[in-house]
């Protein structure tokens, strides 16, 4: 079965391809020749996942599915959230995110935070969702180089280490983005004959 991943990432799709079944064809955005971005004007993480399907779905009637991932803080009452990447502009710096955050935050003890992916799917013209989360805390100051994003500050539950102080491996064992891939993954092999 072909699926199209609707994201313009070609490492997403190589990552994601490799835990499919040999049934399903992964096929990204770019292959697909699709080269328009998809603009994500929704206010949560499911409104800007099904604006991608829907798009394509409705535009080429392909199976599909899509992701769209975010930082929610508790005492900030979910900021970033749907406008992580770009909270501290249209620059999507990630430094810039990540001062503009601990600036917020630097009064402020109760640090609890988790990160969480949403992904829809439309299969055969019918939607379902799927979610992933990580919870963790947001640290005083930024440490680790490994990752991307917010990484450097994220402490996940049980840990003493930041996200970017984890190998990928470790990092993909508990991540949000992994937990999510893996709820969409279930559901395709049981559901590989629809
Ligand atoms: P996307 O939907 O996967 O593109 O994620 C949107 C934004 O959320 C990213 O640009 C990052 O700012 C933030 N984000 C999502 N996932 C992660 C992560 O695993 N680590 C750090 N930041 C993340």
């Amino acid at each position: 079965m072909e699926l199209i991943f609707c994201t313009h990432n070609e490492n997403k799709v190589i990552e994601i391809n490799k835990l499919l079944p040999d049934e399903f064809q992964l096929i990204g955005l770019s292959d697909f020749g699709f080269s328009d971005e998809i603009e994500e004007t929704g206010s949560t993480l499911e409104e800007n996942a099904l604006i991608k399907v829907r798009t394509i779905y409705n535009g080429y009637k392909k199976n599909c599915f899509a992701d769209d991932s975010g930082l929610e803080v508790d005492a900030l009452k979910g900021k970033p959230g749907v406008y992580s990447a770009r909270y501290a502009g249209n620059q999507k710096n990630a430094n810039d995110n990540i001062s503009k955050l601990l600036e917020e935050l630097k009064e402020i003890d109760d640090r609890k935070a988790r990160f969480r992916t949403v992904i829809a799917l439309i299969l055969d013209g019918k939607e379902y969702l799927f979610e992933g989360i990580a919870k963790g805390e947001i640290s005083r100051s930024p440490i680790g180089k490994n990752g991307f994003g917010y990484d450097p500050i994220f402490i996940p539950e049980n840990q003493k280490l930041s996200f970017a102080q984890l190998t990928l491996l470790e990092k993909n064992k508990i991540s949000h983005r992994s937990l999510a891939f893996q709820k969409l993954l279930e559901f395709l092999k049981a559901n590989k004959s629809i």
